[in-house]
């Protein structure tokens, strides 16, 4: 699928499995369970270490090496650092294999090169672990705040003259929460206003509540509703739904309880776009 323009091939059940491709960016989001086609992601980015996240690590890691792909790069939480070059290690006693990757810790404040001029932010994301999300930010030309407004003959006039009439600004182009409660959406601007964001809502409806959805460390569609209006993105996925609901009842939840406005920029990710997985 193609949101704000950009490229995401998906799969997220929540408890399952996760894995968020961007096949430009050529970055994946976790690794629950490895699709095929993340085996190509040379860099993943994970978000906390619940099985459905992080599960296929060692899986990907094996799996490009077997195809002769370069070490894939992983980040991960500060928290989990330790624990995942371990867990890489025991894999790599138990195949009497070398396991090729590189894996970097990092965490909120930090700012993680990832290739193609973009930048990976990671920001708190509150959970039942350690949870960080993600915003991609890339750097663009824009005409400097100065200049607005002059006549076109004057920048000209100016650029000819060897004065520099453009400055960088940032823009975020994806924000990815990873499992979290919708505290997320309150704090962090870069969730509000990335292009697009890919938010959990792992609940729909009262067979989960919100103070259970929230105790269990998840987002409720209730609590998304409440904040309607400070969704300033341009397209969002929203991903994780509960096994419990079918495709059918994902997408007339959401039709009859989204807002106008927010409903429109709101794509589903259902279980039957993924007949390939276990649903
Ligand atoms: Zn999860
Ligand atoms: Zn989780």
């Amino acid at each position: 699928m193609k949101l704000a323009g950009i490229d995401v091939e998906a799969v997220s059940v929540g408890g399952l499995e996760t894995c968020i491709e961007l096949p430009a960016f050529d970055i994946a989001f976790d690794i629950g369970r490895c699709p095929m086609s993340a085996v190509k992601r040379p860099r993943v980015l994970f978000t906390h270490a619940h099985m459905d996240h992080m599960g296929g690590i060692a899986y990907h890691a094996a799996t490009r090496d077997l195809v002769g792909m370069k070490p894939p790069t992983y980040f991960v939480p500060r928290e989990n650092y330790e624990d995942v070059l371990g867990l890489l290690d025991a894999w790599r006693r138990l195949d009497r294999s070398t396991l090729p990757c590189n894996v970097h810790a990092c965490g909120p404040g930090d700012r993680v090169d990832i290739g193609g001029g973009r930048i990976a932010e990671p920001f708190r994301s509150p959970h039942r672990v350690p949870c960080q999300g993600y915003a991609i930010v890339s750097t663009r030309k824009k005409l400097r705040a100065d200049l607005v407004g002059l006549p076109p003959q004057e920048l000209q006039r100016r650029r000819l003259a060897g004065e520099v009439v453009s400055e960088d600004h940032e823009v975020v182009d994806v924000a990815f929460t990873g499992d979290t409660v919708i505290d997320v959406v309150d704090r962090e601007e870069k969730v509000r206003t990335a292009r697009l964001l890919i938010l959990e809502v792992t609940f729909l409806d009262e067979r989960v509540p919100v103070d259970k959805a929230r105790s269990k460390g998840h987002v409720h569609l209730d609590e998304v509703i409440e904040r309607a209006a400070l969704f300033q993105n341009e397209a969002l996925l929203f991903t994780h739904f509960s096994a419990r609901y079918s495709a059918d009842q994902i997408v007339r939840i959401l039709d009859a309880r989204l807002p106008p406005g927010l409903r429109e920029r709101v794509t589903p990710l259902l279980p039957a776009s993924t007949p390939d997985r276990m649903r």
